[in-house]
């Protein structure tokens, strides 16, 4: 094999360049600063061209190899591949040559097990070949959680702790994490989110527990982001007529790890004419494309696509690198990002929770297809940018629905009076066992059942 090993630098750039399990592992560099690849290697057109044989796991594959290098044979990497994509990525043609991307086929529902379920296999074949053990300890305000426990589910030598604030999680939520068991343990806490956040922040810091393998499945972790490029490839692959067709994606953002992953993909020489990131109103992004001014949103708005309310995206610095600039990890450009090209690759559009829920009705009225909040915010970021640069009906171009309507019944149920049927893997939750334990918040609580847990 002639790829070298791609190294990882910081975004703060004041930490030293890791191979990339070490980044898989540390999670956060040293500095504070966010891991990126200091190379990205190419596609060539006939590998693109090829792609269109090839099935998720495959082009998964295919795409990782480039990827991670030498760090893992070719032959030790597919059936991880196989093993994390066994279920369907639908593409859902909507009119003219516009499409609709469900990742929403996962074991939780959710765009993120496309995530969760790689870097889990990559952190226990990692730790496998070192014959090491891992400690998960991660806090949950929903679905992050549910994806982590389904992904780690049953994995040798990984046990996973989740903290989720008792009061502020929906019961279908809950039960997606506590009915797993095995090396699952599930700890609601007597406080908040940001209770269950320091708890975490705490263990990771004191250093009685030195001993304890600790790690954490961080959203920033590389290993997220790396498995977050190949959907796009598949999507492309799926639709194009000729190998170097260009496509747009609409993308729903929050962290921005999903358009990052977009992001690598291109620059790996995936035709992508634009991307339109589309926000809810927490549109401190666009806004950043539109002035080159970047406003963190203190504290967040809150929107009814939940998990993109976030007024201050980790991701961002990422982006920034990408395009020759330098953010800290408080928001301020220490050298800035060449604006052009960023404003050539992306387009930005913040959507309103009003307009998100006409987009719900008037898509299931006119197309007979169910969205999400999330996926709305997309559906209608794309159909505004089409317009605006009067694109014509021959431009490709596809939007990403990230959840399950059937986890927003209530507000699916008012906006469209139809009550979205469960997928297979929510419609078990019902009749399974919960089991979780309870505790105050209290460090000394989550620390024996730390210490308990080895
Ligand atoms: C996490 C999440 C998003 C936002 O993704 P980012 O990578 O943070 O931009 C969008 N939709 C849903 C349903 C999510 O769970």
């Amino acid at each position: 094999m002639n790829t070298k090993n791609i190294t990882y630098y910081s975004t703060n750039l004041k930490s030293e360049h890791v191979t990339f399990s070490e980044a898989l592992l540390k999670g956060l560099a040293p500095d504070g600063g966010l891991y990126m690849p200091s190379s990205i290697p190419l596609l060539d057109l006939t590998e693109l061209e090829r792609l269109k044989d090839q099935s998720y796991p495959e082009i998964a594959h295919k795409v990782l190899t480039k990827l991670l290098g030498n760090e893992i044979s070719s032959e030790d990497l597919y059936p991880l591949c196989t093993d994390a994509y066994d279920f369907e990525v639908p593409l859902e043609h909507v009119t003219e040559r516009k499409y609709i991307l469900r990742l929403d086929q996962g074991p939780t529902a959710s765009f993120k097990d496309f995530a969760a379920r790689m870097m889990s296999r990559l952190m226990q074949y990692f730790i496998s070949k070192n014959k090491r053990n891992l400690t998960i300890l991660t806090a949950t305000s929903g679905d992050t959680g549910s994806a982590v426990a389904s992904a780690y589910y049953g994995l040798d030598n990984i046990k996973v702790i989740i903290l989720f604030p008792l009061e502020e999680v929906s019961a279908m939520q809950r039960k997606q994490m506590t009915t797993l068991g095995k090396n699952i343990t599930v700890v609601g806490i007597d406080g908040k989110f940001d209770d269950c956040q320091r708890l975490v922040k705490t263990a990771f810091t004191d250093n009685s527990l030195n001993h304890l393998p600790l790690s954490s499945a961080n959203s920033i972790n590389t290993g997220r982001l790396l498995p977050q490029t190949v959907y796009y490839f598949y999507a492309w692959s799926r639709l194009r007529k000729n190998a170097d067709e260009k496509i747009i994606f609409s993308v729903p953002s929050g962290n921005f790890g999903n358009l990052m992953g977009g992001l690598i993909a291109h620059r790996m020489g995936l035709p992508v004419k634009r991307f339109v990131v589309s926000t809810n109103a927490n549109g401190e992004v666009p806004e950043f494309l539109g002035t080159g001014i970047y406003k963190p949103i203190e504290p967040s708005v809150n929107c009814i696509s939940s998990a993109m309310n976030v007024g201050h995206p980790s991701n961002l610095a990422r982006i920034v690198a990408l395009y020759g600039g330098v953010m800290d990890q408080n928001g301020k450009i220490m050298k800035v990002p060449d604006m052009e090209l960023l404003r050539e690759n992306i387009a930005g559009i913040s959507i309103s929770d009003s307009d998100t829920m006409k987009t719900i009705k008037d898509c299931f009225n006119t197309f007979g297809i169910l969205l999400e909040p999330h996926g709305a915010v997309a559906w209608k970021g794309l159909t505004e940018y089409l317009k605006d640069f009067r694109e014509s009906s021959e431009q490709l171009s596809v939007s990403l629905e990230t959840a399950h309507p059937a986890k927003f019944p209530d507000e699916i149920m008012n906006i469209t009076g139809v009550n979205p049927d469960l997928p297979i893997s929510l419609s078990g939750l019902k009749n399974k066992n919960e089991s979780y334990s309870r505790i105050e918040n209290s460090y000394e609580k989550l620390k024996e059942i730390l210490l308990q847990s080895q």
